[in-house]
């Protein structure tokens, strides 16, 4: 019965176990393969001076194989992100590609539309920002009784119009709660 709230928390940059299995197998497998190029690159491909410090070089191919890994992973990330946004993967991967120095990923992280999750009584798409279902009504977040605008379960007056919510009865202030139980 909670779904809607934790469908609104999860909107925050919060990345938790669920957020990492996100991230889909040929991305790990890719970051793991870029990361190991870039041992291979610094430490055989590029020439080595004569007064070099091998710590410096190690921690170049570190710092850089861990870079673009992390940005294989997230282009991975955005790529399941989009799906369960009603988003287009194709055009976000590429945006996330083509934009340099992840500011692709940045654009993406803010315009990325909410989540979507289904009607617990219709099954149809809605976006957590959604207090009623488009399609069959069922309330999936507490709203005013007189201008059904979204209010927190705490508030006691609509930040709105000024209600009284106490005043509403179980449908437009708890219905979510109730018909939950
Ligand atoms: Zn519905
Ligand atoms: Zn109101």
């Amino acid at each position: 019965m909670n779904g809607w709230m934790s469908g609104r928390q999860d909107n925050g940059a919060n990345f938790g176990d669920d957020e990492l299995r996100m991230i889909p197998r040929w991305a790990m497998i890719g970051a793991v393969l870029v990361f190991a190029t870039m041992q291979w690159v610094f430490h055989y491909v590029m020439p080595h001076h004569k007064h070099e410090v091998l710590a410096l070089r190690l921690m170049m191919s570190y710092t850089w194989g861990a870079l673009w890994a992390s940005y294989v992973l997230l282009i991975g990330y955005v790529s399941r992100d989009t799906q369960r946004r009603g988003m287009s993967p194709a055009l976000w991967m590429l945006v996330c590609m083509i934009l340099p120095g992840g500011i692709g990923a940045v654009v993406y992280f803010l315009l990325r539309q909410p989540e979507l999750s289904r009607c617990p009584h219709c099954a149809s798409s809605i976006a957590s920002s959604y207090n009623f279902c488009p399609q069959c009504q069922f309330q999936t977040a507490p709203v005013c009784g007189i201008c059904h605008r979204g209010v927190r379960i705490t508030d006691v007056f609509c930040t709105q119009c000024g209600h009284d919510l106490a005043s509403d009865g179980a449908p437009s202030r708890l219905r979510v709660y109730s018909d939950g139980d």
